[in-house]
């Protein structure tokens, strides 16, 4: 399986699905150690997102990933917005076109994986949080890893993408007892101790989309 135009499209529109499911339990996390709003942020990002796509017919995945960031930066004005909007930026401007790719270098997981990783440099880059700072990249950076291991391992796709939602999952666990130290948490000092981040909460929703588009 190539990460392919149909593949990117059911990623997206799986993750508005699940951001419209999980809107709630967003809105609950940044309710409790920021402003509440990371719910309806990322609700209305995607949905733009997902309208943003209705217009650009016929385009790689990469051209798909690209149009989703930028309009998340156009549409969402909370931190979030900016980090995942250049983290698909990003992503979409590493992944090979499939239809162009060399037959022995598709747009198999480990290319994804690498493109993947230039999401995550993107937000390092622009938020520069590291581990360790409850955030997205507490989530991202173990989904990362986990993606890149499977692949480098000779897993198929979704058995990638299965490990990657797996740990990013478990890192959005393991920010309950981290202080938050960058975006509106860190200004609650050890009272952000005890909650799920919720951009880290997120991330784990955008990995497990990624697995169940690609298992299905
Ligand atoms: P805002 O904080 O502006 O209200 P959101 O509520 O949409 O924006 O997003 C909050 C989430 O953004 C946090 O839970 C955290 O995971 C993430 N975040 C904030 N600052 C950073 C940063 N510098 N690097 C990575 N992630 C960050
Ligand atoms: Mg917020």
């Amino acid at each position: 399986m190539d990460f392919d135009t149909p593949l990117a499209e059911a990623w997206v529109r799986a993750i508005a699905a699940a951001v419209e499911k999980e809107q709630g339990r967003l809105t609950e996390l940044d309710s409790a150690i920021g402003d509440g709003d990371h719910g309806s942020n990322l609700r209305r990002g995607f949905s733009a997102a997902l309208a943003a796509l209705d217009g650009l017919r016929p385009a790689g995945p990469g051209a798909v990933l690209t149009k989703v960031g930028s309009t998340l930066i156009s549409k969402v004005g909370g931190a979030s917005g900016p980090l995942y909007g250049k983290a698909f930026r990003a992503i979409g401007a590493a992944l090979p076109d499939p239809a162009l790719a060399d037959p022995t270098d598709p747009a198999g997981p480990a290319a994804v994986a690498a493109a993947l990783a230039a999401g995550l440099d993107a937000v390092r880059t622009l938020g520069k949080a590291v581990p360790g700072d409850k955030t997205i990249v507490d989530a991202y950076t173990p989904a990362v890893a986990a993606f890149r291991a499977a692949a480098g391992a000779g897993a198929t796709l979704p058995e990638a993408a299965a490990a990657a939602a797996e740990a990013a999952d478990q890192g959005a666990r393991d920010t309950v007892p981290l202080q938050a130290r960058k975006g509106r948490a860190s200004y609650l000092g050890e009272r952000s101790i005890g909650h799920q981040d919720p951009g880290a909460t997120s991330t784990a929703l955008l990995f497990r989309a990624l697995a169940d588009v690609t298992a299905s």
